[in-house]
């Protein structure tokens, strides 16, 4: 069975037979039953966005598995995205999302796209009770395309009954709505493709918009309309731009209005132009976050494990020997489910 790795920008991945790696103290091998294929991933092959270890690198850092060796030995876990080393004093200040130290699977040392993979046992976050081979893999994507959101809503500090407003529909999106969804709020999806705001409709998502076209007065007045229609509250809406688009940006920032927040959880080297004065005028307030911290794995598990996530509608598992093929066409024609290599 073949390890992936990126040897070369704008390239095929190539197959490794073995990893020549030596193994550091404290860490244990995971064997890996599902990697999902974020655009992290792609931008590190097909863009000027560069891996932090040098090429080549096995990439992938959405990984579910199970423990081979070690006191965890057979556990079902989830290797988070990020691993902060939780000793610095970044970590021990509360800030372990920018832990200068911190590991990402695929970046800072080979990933999941292969047999197994090699991280610090510390960071590994166990199941809590067994889920079959199908389900252990879909879990894959709860280590970024879930639990990146769902920090993203812990920081808006997203209640029961509030407005929450997701732009972009895509893999984060699409959780980040089904999370909001869970929390008790409202959602509105926006998105510039019918056939994920369809999706979002039948999982249950309040209201959708296409803002293809749209002018923003239109989209502003679309989000007060549904909100005087519903009885919904006009101010301290949470919006997550999930888009990563210099548009989305702009227009989630558009959308700000008194006393609400605003999640940057995508990304784009585009720059945007906005009055910041407007968070002083409306009390308002912007926040990013880079991944997610260790402590929210549990609750996304939990939520996971209720079904809500439908991870059968929302993951598509193909075998990892078919991983270049699957990469070039996501890469040119995207696609409606995030798919997970299984080995
Ligand atoms: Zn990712
Ligand atoms: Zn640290």
């Amino acid at each position: 069975m073949s390890f992936w790795a990126l040897v070369e920008k704008g390239k095929p991945l190539q197959a490794w037979e073995h990893l020549a790696e030596p193994s550091g103290a404290n860490t244990v091998r995971v064997q890996v039953a599902g990697c999902g294929l974020c655009h992290t991933d792609i931008g590190f092959m097909f863009s000027e966005v560069p891996t932090r270890k040098a090429l080549p690198v096995v990439l992938g850092h959405e990984i579910s598995g199970t423990v081979l060796d070690g006191p965890l030995a057979g556990q079902q876990v989830l290797v988070p995205a990020v691993m902060p080393c939780g000793q610095c004093a970044a970590c021990r200040a509360g800030y372990e999302r920018t832990c200068p130290h911190q590991i990402m699977p695929g970046n800072d040392v080979h990933g999941g796209f292969g047999p197994w993979i090699e991280v610090p046992q510390s960071a590994l976050v166990p199941l809590p009770q067994m889920i079959s081979p199908t389900e252990l893999a879909q879990f894959a994507v709860i280590a970024d395309a879930v639990t990146t959101p769902l920090q993203a809503i812990h920081n808006l500090g997203l209640a029961t009954h509030d407005v929450a407003i997701v732009i972009g529909c895509g893999g984060v999106g699409s959780f980040a709505c089904l999370l909001a969804k869970a929390r008790g709020a409202f959602v509105i999806a926006m998105d510039i493709d019918d056939n994920k705001l369809e999706k979002m409709k039948g999982l249950g998502i309040d209201e959708t918009l296409n803002t293809r076209g749209l002018s923003f007065k239109d989209i502003k007045g679309f989000v007060k309309s549904v909100c005087q229609k519903n009885d919904w509250p006009a101010f301290g809406h949470r919006i997550l731009e999930t888009s990563g688009s210099k548009i989305g940006q702009e227009t989630a920032f558009g959308l700000l209005s008194m006393a609400a927040r605003m999640a940057v959880v995508g990304f784009t080297l585009d720059k945007v132009e906005v009055r910041l004065s407007n968070l002083m005028a409306f009390d308002a307030q912007v926040i990013g976050n880079w991944g997610a911290s260790p402590s929210i794995y549990p609750e996304a598990i939990e939520i996971a494990l209720t079904g809500a996530l439908h991870l059968d509608q929302m993951t598509r598992l193909e075998p990892l020997q078919n991983i270049n093929s699957i990469i070039e066409n996501v890469h040119h024609h995207g696609t409606d489910r995030r798919v997970v290599f299984t080995p």
